[in-house]
């Protein structure tokens, strides 16, 4: 799929600034591309409803992103080929004060999907190796000094081995998690930030705080090829998707979630030969009333 050549899987590190933002270097035709999105989002609904059915797998799609980058929007595009049923969108906001009184994975856990269930994480535990990383937030944590008296790089170097952990554990107890980074331009932010200011309709989307984070820009990418790099393996995959065209991020999205559904258990349950013998006669008793 065209989606592989964005795919980390711990065998090659991440570099951001090689990747593209925009599909120019794919060569693609929009109107084709929109075309397959439809046709994947068509395939997503009926793999989603046997893997329902089949309820012996989870699956976790983690949304990542600098600020308008459309995380926002793509969520609402996924869900628009899938049936609510069974999905759960959870947005990780800042963390309250009872979260900050566990342990970072604390509020993951109370997130996870049921079996048979998707969760989308719009924004997810990796906040806790990339804002907390960026703006040094570890200094403010009440944790025992064992924990936090040794140097900023081995904190996270201990966080990115429990993230890898933790998502092998997640993978030992039949749940995928995938994780997806939208890549935009700086340019393109700027666009985005100026239509959201310019835009009424648009200005709750904004905030003053938006531009401090960008002000950082760069050391977040530095930290994302990090925690990508540390975190990226074959059973949880990173994406690195240009963002800067939302119908083809939407693309890519769309065949990755396609991909992993169709990765995971998507078997209709089968009645054994009692229930399927009580099944005819269900079906006699209906047909002679
Ligand atoms: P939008 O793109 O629409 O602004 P958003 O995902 O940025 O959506 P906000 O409510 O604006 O949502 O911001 C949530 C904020 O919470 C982000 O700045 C994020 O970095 C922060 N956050 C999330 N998890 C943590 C965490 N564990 N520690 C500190 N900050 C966190
Ligand atoms: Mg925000």
């Amino acid at each position: 799929m065209k989606a592989d050549k964005y795919c980390f899987d711990g065998s090659r590190p991440c570099e951001l600034r090689r990747l593209p933002c925009d599909s120019r270097e794919d060569g693609v035709d929009k109107a084709k591309i929109v075309e397959k999105t439809e046709s994947n989002l068509q395939k997503m609904a009926a793999l989603q409803d046997a893997f329902y059915a089949d309820g012996r797998e989870g699956l976790i799609l983690i949304l990542q992103a600098l600020d308008a980058a459309g995380k926002d929007s793509t969520v609402k595009h996924v869900m628009g080929g899938l049936n609510p049923q069974g999905v759960q969108v959870t947005s990780f906001k800042q963390p309250n004060g009872e979260e900050l009184s566990h342990d970072f994975l604390w509020r993951v856990n109370r997130a996870l999907p049921p079996r048979g269930s998707i969760a989308i994480f719009n924004r997810s535990y990796y906040e806790d190796v990339l804002v907390v990383q960026v703006h040094d937030l570890q200094k403010t944590y009440r944790m025992a000094p064992r924990t936090v008296a040794g140097s900023k790089e081995e904190f996270f170097r201990k966080r990115y081995r429990q993230i890898r952990h933790y998502e092998e554990y997640l993978y030992e107890n039949s749940y995928r998690v995938v994780k997806i980074f939208l890549h935009v331009s700086k340019e393109e932010q700027k666009k985005r930030f100026l239509e959201r200011i310019n835009d009424p309709e648009k200005n709750w989307k904004f905030s003053e705080a938006d531009l401090k984070e960008r002000a950082r820009f760069e050391e977040y990418l530095d930290t994302y090829d990090e925690v990508i790099t540390a975190t990226a393996s074959k059973h949880s995959p990173w994406y690195a998707l240009p963002a800067d065209q939302k119908w083809y991020t939407r693309y890519l999205v769309s065949e990755i979630v396609v991909d992993a559904l169709e990765h995971c258990t998507h078997d209709y349950p089968a009645p054994d030969p009692a229930a399927l013998d009580r099944l005819l006669d269900c079906k006699k008793a209906l047909e002679s009333e």
